[in-house]
């Protein structure tokens, strides 16, 4: 079913909801057809299978309720199906490229697809611009059988995650995790190892996670982002997130390591 090709149709650039049937599900391009008249542009995600095609919804144009369709986060497709959350992701990605490199920023002239990469190229001048990526790292610190988790200001209420951050100009992943940690928390930490990666397409980010130690200090919230940060146990953990986010894998390790 995964292979089949599906209609990735969002309402806007920055959240991207996609639109999705009665039943909750992506729509596959036939499917999608009838919402052609309300597109105000469309094209193919990629040109290989499974040649998802990706449409964005003209501003102010109603969805048909009567059809039963709706705009959905695509936050909320991941507990479904992880492979749908990711070429959701795609299909966004590839549409803001597409769509913010129209016209070539150093001529002018109009742009097309790069023949090999995913990126736009000016056939002009021969200026390539790929998509644009947001390296951010996420950590989980731990300090005898706790982790340490906060409350963004932005997170539904009760919900706590392990620390996050964009990583800046000139650093490092590993500075700029022990600079996020610090100026969100006020911990010191050590030992910061790799775990793994994760596209984060919210619009843009590129997740790095990493495990890490306490070294020293006590949680502090920063008083902007985060409004709660503190060590948890895992007989009493909070709300934590969703499975498919790196964030939960961080999380559910912890778990399987401390119960061992
Ligand atoms: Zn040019």
């Amino acid at each position: 079913m995964s292979g089949h090709p599906l209609c990735f149709i969002f309402d806007n650039f920055s959240e991207g909801r996609v639109l999705c049937k009665p039943d909750g599900t992506i729509p596959s391009a036939e499917e999608a057809g009838g919402f052609e008249r309300y597109l105000a542009t469309a094209g193919m995600v990629l040109k290989r299978p499974p040649c998802d095609l990706w449409g964005l919804f003209e501003p102010g144009a109603a969805v048909d309720r009567r059809a039963g369709y709706a705009f959905v986060s695509r936050r909320n497709l991941p507990s479904r199906d992880s492979d749908i959350f990711r070429r959701a992701g795609v299909a966004f990605q590839i549409m803001c490229l597409r769509l913010k490199n129209k016209y070539c920023g150093v001529c002018g002239d109009v742009m097309t697809d790069h023949e090999l990469d995913r990126a736009r190229v000016c056939p002009s001048c021969g200026n390539v611009v790929y998509a644009v990526m947001a390296p951010a790292v996420i950590v989980a610190v731990e300090k005898e059988g706790a982790i340490l988790l906060g409350h963004n200001v932005n997170f539904p209420e009760g919900r706590y995650s392990v620390l996050a951050g964009f990583v800046e100009p000139g650093e490092t992943l590993e500075e700029a995790v022990t600079r996020e940690v610090f100026e969100e928390s006020l911990v010191r930490i050590k030992n910061i190892r790799y775990f793994g990666s994760q596209p984060w397409p919210f619009p843009n980010s590129m997740m790095f996670g990493f495990n890490a130690d306490w070294e020293s200090g006590c949680p502090t919230p920063d008083g902007g982002e985060l409004s709660d940060v503190r060590w948890f146990k895992r007989d009493v953990l909070p709300d934590i997130p969703p499975s498919v986010s790196i964030s939960r894998k961080l999380i559910d390790d912890w778990l399987a390591r401390s119960a061992e």
